[in-house]
């Protein structure tokens, strides 16, 4: 068998283009336009490309993008201040504060000083109760992503049984609790866990957020399952006689793999663009639920 690549770059575009056609029916109900405000703290060089791509991804959408970049010294007071401005200021919807942060600065302090109704990230520990517990909210943007590839590939996931490797609070505890929403018979394995090949093997979901690159080899995968790789590992490119380099790389070892699967999302171009068209999103749900609107359907 010869795996479908799940076109995520496709998906995320087309995500991108639904987001972008409902702004005007929102700016027409208020008057506004949603605007998503991202803090970015220090000079980190990943950090900077994933700050400048959400803020053009904004503005490409038709809504108001603002970045404030503070300087790597800034105290976690001055941090909390800002946030708290932000959560008062009636312009700005999505509040993303760009993670890591410096180590002087408590991560988690200043997600929950967001305003969870503000969180487009969905890391506000309001916003993972509410995923607990079923309740709406928002939810985290690359999980969210990944359902949405599975369900544009398998259509009902009622009944199939999910392996999730990872267990972070912002990949993989939100993926195993989307797809127990869904009705999968879910299995989250980490580091941990025992004999690790054979509960993959039982999975006809796969979703690997681990972070090593191609750990997942064929003989690990059912035949025809499907396979999700959000993990982004660059390694050295494999160019024999070349000017050397690196690359990037998943969690599965994707030429292998793509023999046994049913379908596999690349890397890159498979779970990546989706996490920045779900930002978008978030930020125009948010909009919404804050104005008292019912969020378009078919976001
Ligand atoms: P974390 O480091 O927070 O979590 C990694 C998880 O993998 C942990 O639960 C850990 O287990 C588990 N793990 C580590 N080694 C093994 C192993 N040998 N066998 C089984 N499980 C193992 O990472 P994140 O969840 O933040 O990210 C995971 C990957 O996804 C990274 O490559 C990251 O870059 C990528 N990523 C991609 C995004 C995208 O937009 N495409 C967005 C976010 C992340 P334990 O808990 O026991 O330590």
């Amino acid at each position: 068998m010869t795996a479908r690549v799940i076109d995520g770059k496709a998906f995320a575009l087309a995500l991108r283009d639904r987001v972008g056609a409902a702004v005007p029916a929102f700016q027409a109900a208020t008057g506004r336009v949603p605007g998503l405000t991202v803090v970015i703290v220090g000079e980190d060089a990943a950090s900077q490309v994933y700050v400048r791509a959400k803020g053009k991804a904004t503005e490409a959408a038709g809504m108001a993008s603002v970045t404030h970049r503070l300087p790597a010294d800034t105290t976690q007071a001055d941090l909390l201040a800002l946030v708290t401005a932000l959560n008062a200021d009636e312009a700005v919807d999505g509040i993303l504060v760009q993670l890591p942060l410096p180590r002087h600065i408590d991560e988690s302090a200043v997600i929950d000083a967001i305003d969870p109704d503000k969180d487009v990230d969905g890391f506000h520990v309001v916003n993972s109760g509410r995923l607990a517990a079923g309740l709406p909210g928002l939810v985290p943007c690359t999980p969210l992503g990944c359902l949405m590839l599975l369900e544009d590939v398998l259509g009902d996931l009622s009944g199939l049984d999910a392996v999730v490797i990872g267990r972070s609070n912002i990949v993989g505890k939100p993926m195993a609790q989307l797809l127990t929403a869904k009705s999968c018979t879910v299995t989250i394995a980490h580091s941990r866990t025992r004999d690790l090949p054979a509960v993959c093997r039982r999975a006809d979901i796969l979703v690997a957020a681990v972070g090593r690159a191609e750990m997942i080899k064929a003989d690990w995968v059912k035949p025809g399952a499907t396979v999700i790789d959000v993990g982004i590992n660059r390694i050295d490119a494999d160019d024999p006689g070349g000017a050397g380099g690196t690359k990037l790389v998943g969690d599965v070892d994707f030429a292998g793999v793509s023999a046994v699967a049913g379908a596999i999302t690349p890397v890159p171009g498979g779970v990546g663009p989706m996490t920045i068209a779900v930002l978008l999103r978030n930020t125009l749900v948010a909009a919404h639920l804050r104005a008292g609107l019912a969020p378009p359907a078919g976001l």
